[in-house]
């Protein structure tokens, strides 16, 4: 006769949850997949009407359609502004949901960190010179190489670099400093700025997450610049770390290794 033990009845109930959890998890990633897909189609979509928006703005802002009064200008410079914020949330969404397909591969050659610094550097200096922030960078007098994706980098510097600036009142400062670690290459941003509450600290990097200081101060962002960021370094093989206090200011550090493996 076959008889069933305890034990049995046991294992058999052990299976039968690790093969529910195992579904659940795969269900769980085709849900995520489908919601991707969702964002990434929506963005593309709304990126064409957006910049035929823009055109057009731009054509009537030039007198493309007559003269037009200051109000009229006003207006105008207006509907551009959020027209431009609005192709800046499109577009970082469309960059999130391709850093997150796992066909994405980055272009990785060996490049000077000096380089890709001191272009993200460029990017920003004319804001930080237009809000009256002391703007700077130290770079070492040798190459600081490493196998990486340059533009992708570019990205994350000007993130951080622009975060820098646009959370640091006039007369502050930010200084930006390349160098050798003992465990990889590092750039580190630091402003003397508004800083982020420490129990807000591990929220950071989520998507979407601004935090109180920025909201108190009224400073316009989509909260995505970070995750951004966090992702790309990580396709690196990297690390960001970030040292923050309210009212003292913020210094986030990239460490990237020099030699990553292949991915
Ligand atoms: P955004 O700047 O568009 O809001 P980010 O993802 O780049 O999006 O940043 C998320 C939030 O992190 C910001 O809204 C801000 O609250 C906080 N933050 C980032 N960098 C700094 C900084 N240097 N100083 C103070 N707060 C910062």
């Amino acid at each position: 006769a076959y008889v069933v033990t305890a034990e049995d009845v046991t294992e058999r109930v052990r299976t039968q949850r690790s093969l529910e959890q195992a579904l659940r998890g795969q269900r769980l990633r085709e849900i995520d997949q489908i919601k991707d897909d969702f964002v990434s189609s929506v963005s593309h979509e709304l990126r064409t009407p957006i910049t035929s928006i823009m055109g057009y703005l731009e054509l009537l802002e030039d007198g493309g359609f007559g003269e037009l009064t200051p109000e009229q200008l006003d207006a105008l410079s207006r509907v551009s502004g959020n027209s431009r914020r609005l192709l800046h949330l499109v577009d970082d969404l469309l960059t999130l949901s391709s850093l997150g397909d796992p066909g994405q591969v980055l272009v990785r050659k060996q490049i000077d960190l000096r380089l890709t610094a001191l272009t993200a550097f460029d990017v920003v200096a004319p804001t930080a010179q237009g809000q009256g922030v002391s703007f700077d960078i130290d770079v070492p007098e040798e190459p600081v190489m490493l196998m990486a994706d340059a533009d992708q980098l570019e990205r994350v510097l000007v993130n951080l670099m622009g975060n820098a600036v646009k959370f640091t009142p006039a007369d502050g400062k930010v200084v930006t400093r390349v160098g050798c670690g003992r465990d990889g290459v590092e750039v580190s941003v630091a402003d003397n700025g508004l800083g982020i509450p420490c129990e807000e600290q591990p929220r950071l990097f989520s998507r979407f997450f601004r935090s109180s200081t920025a909201a108190d101060a009224a400073i316009q962002g989509t909260g995505l610049g970070l995750s951004i960021a966090w992702q790309i370094v990580e396709l690196h093989g990297g690390r960001i770390e970030v040292d923050s206090e309210p009212g003292r200011g913020s210094e986030f550090r990239v460490v990237l290794p020099r030699v990553a493996a292949i991915g």
